[in-house]
């Protein structure tokens, strides 16, 4: 069900190549991701499991840029705002609206914490039971928060998140009986509510951004936006695709140096290391799926330290009064490192995508961010 049985790949959702949608016509629905319904793969009968997910700002940099004399356009998609303060939100509506149609008892997901407050939300709003599986020690305080108060069942695992992947994977394997959905990262339908993001971007600017750049954990999201901006390409409803930019902690950071190598296997880590827990990741499961949309697109892979994510997470918030999680201050911090070696041009237009709410961390603000990132310099010159 997850995995090709024949070349033990993971699965992907193709739509149908000719679809009866137009953005003109879909603007006086709610902004958000079931205003794109007819690029969503569900039937029409079918009534999703909603909080309202998506149409989230896309707020325009200023201060934290040194603009005079230089037309710099770039802008944070705040993903924050979803309902439960991440993107994730967006998969988890279309993939929790699948697992209520099949008819299962409830969901089963591994998380480095922004996934469990999600699934753990939209099933308490389906009505089904939700299992989370944790890395110990492994997961923001806000997100473990999230996940209880909305009534999941938590169990932890020793290590890190690809360990409580395998977990998952296993056990829906070995207990295949259990009837619960596994809503991970392998399931391809929460990537079709994450595509939506590349959805709003082009329905707000009225126009294609130039370069897209994403935070890479499991590397679901980067090929899910990737995906969007394709599929509006061949629908006809772009006429051009922006570059996509993949960032990665230093510490955290196997496509960046798959990337870095040119070689065609996934240069796995055994023991990644960061602070941004959300992409804590050493063997992204999507990493064919997120190489191919970096070399499709012509963009890049990059790697940012913890030290530069910290100043990056104050600049946003001191300069542009935006609070994110420092997994979705390495945009920033990867964005100012572009900018720096001329892979972006200065006429460019750019969009950063802010996965994560800062309430989802709160320790590392207090522990971390508010001491240290003063001694960086923390402006885009
Ligand atoms: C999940 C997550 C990511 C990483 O997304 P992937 O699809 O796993 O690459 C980045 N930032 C935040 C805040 C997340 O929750």
């Amino acid at each position: 069900m997850i995995i090709c049985p024949r070349c033990r790949g993971l699965l992907e959702v193709v739509m149908p190549t000719t679809i009866n949608f137009s953005m003109e016509a879909a603007r006086t629905r709610r902004f958000g991701v079931w205003r794109y319904r007819e690029l969503l793969p569900l039937d029409d009968g079918i009534t999703p499991v909603s909080l309202g997910e998506g149409g989230t700002p896309l707020i325009s940099l200023t201060r934290s840029l040194n603009i005079v004399n230089k037309a710099i356009n770039v802008y944070v998609k705040f993903e924050g705002s979803n309902p439960t303060g991440s993107f994730k939100d967006r998969g988890m509506t279309v993939g929790v609206t699948i697992a209520k149609n099949i008819g299962v008892e409830g969901i089963i997901v591994a998380s480095t914490g922004n996934t469990a407050a999600s699934a753990a939300a939209y099933a308490a709003r389906a009505g089904l039971r939700c299992v989370v599986v944790l890395p110990k020690g492994g997961v923001a305080r806000g997100k473990i928060a999230q996940a209880l108060l909305y009534g999941a069942e938590i169990k932890e695992v020793d290590g890190v998140f690809d360990d409580a992947l395998e977990e998952v994977f296993m056990e829906v394997v070995i207990n295949g009986g259990r009837r619960l959905y596994p809503l991970n990262s392998y399931n391809p339908w929460r990537l079709e509510g994450q595509k939506t993001v590349a959805f709003e971007i082009v329905d707000e600017l009225s126009f294609v951004p130039d370069t897209v750049i994403v935070p890479v954990g499991n590397a679901g999201n980067i090929s899910a936006i990737w995906k969007g901006f394709k599929e509006l390409y061949s629908y006809g409803l772009i006429n051009k695709l922006p570059k996509m930019v993949g960032v990665q902690a230093a510490g955290a950071a196997p496509l960046a140096m798959t990337w870095k190598l040119g070689i065609d296997e996934l240069y796995a880590i055994e023991n990644p290391q960061t602070i941004a827990s959300a992409i804590k990741i050493g063997k992204p499961v999507n990493w064919l799926k997120a190489l191919r949309a970096v070399r499709e697109s012509n963009g890049t892979f990059i790697t940012v330290t913890d030290d530069e994510i910290l100043a990056a997470m104050r600049a946003l918030a001191v300069f542009e009064g935006i609070g994110v999680e420092p997994a979705s201050a390495t945009t920033f911090a990867g964005f100012k490192k572009l900018v720096e070696d001329n892979f972006i041009d200065r006429s460019e237009v750019v969009v950063l995508i802010a996965t994560g709410h800062a309430l989802k961390d709160p320790d590392t603000i207090v522990n971390k961010a508010i001491i240290r990132a003063e001694h960086y310099n923390l402006i885009v010159k």
